[in-house]
């Protein structure tokens, strides 16, 4: 049960995801989760350095889409700024969000990459639609309390993931 949360990719941040990680999975999509994974929870703007990674994941030829639990008024005015497609209200960890956003990209679960925050939100989304997953830190550690009260938990069980993955090691899993 615990391996079937284990993420694909552990990273710190998702400005350390490149297209040579995605390329050989034959990754050809990303949803994207915005809070805290492409900014900051309470921030109104997206950084420099994000949108620029936005343009270069882009420029490479991947289809990009937001997904997110947020409202839809709030996603929208992001997903304009960041020039792509959105998916709100997508109930995460429920698998549904992410078949809306498969459908969204065009693209079957196969090829598809879930890249969040959050092991029993987004990763586990990604897990139970069939989708690659990349779980990143969170941006700051300024969150809903909702979320806070998931944080121990999570790092209970990726401390327990990390254990066992050491003892065969291999940094991705397919
Ligand atoms: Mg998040």
């Amino acid at each position: 049960m615990l391996a079937f949360l284990a993420p694909n990719l552990q990273l710190n941040s998702v400005l350390d995801l490149a297209v040579d990680q995605l390329r050989p999975a034959g990754i050809r999509g990303l949803l994207l989760d915005l809070d805290c994974t492409l900014k900051d929870y309470h921030a109104e703007t997206v950084p420099e350095r994000v949108l620029a990674w936005v343009d270069q994941m882009r420029s490479a030829g991947l289809r990009l889409c937001l997904l997110s639990n947020g409202k839809p008024r709030r996603i929208e005015r992001f997903s304009k700024t960041l020039g792509m497609p959105f998916v709100a209200k997508a109930f995460k960890p429920l698998p549904f969000g992410c078949y809306r956003g498969l459908r969204t990209l065009a693209l079957p679960a196969d090829q598809t990459a879930v890249v969040g925050d959050q092991l029993f939100a987004d990763v586990l989304a990604g897990r139970l639609a069939g989708l690659f997953t990349v779980l990143v830190r969170p941006t700051s550690p300024a969150e809903p309390w909702f979320t806070r009260l998931k944080r121990p938990l999570e790092r209970f069980v990726l401390r327990c993931l990390n254990a066992r993955q050491q003892r065969v090691p291999q940094t991705v899993h397919t």
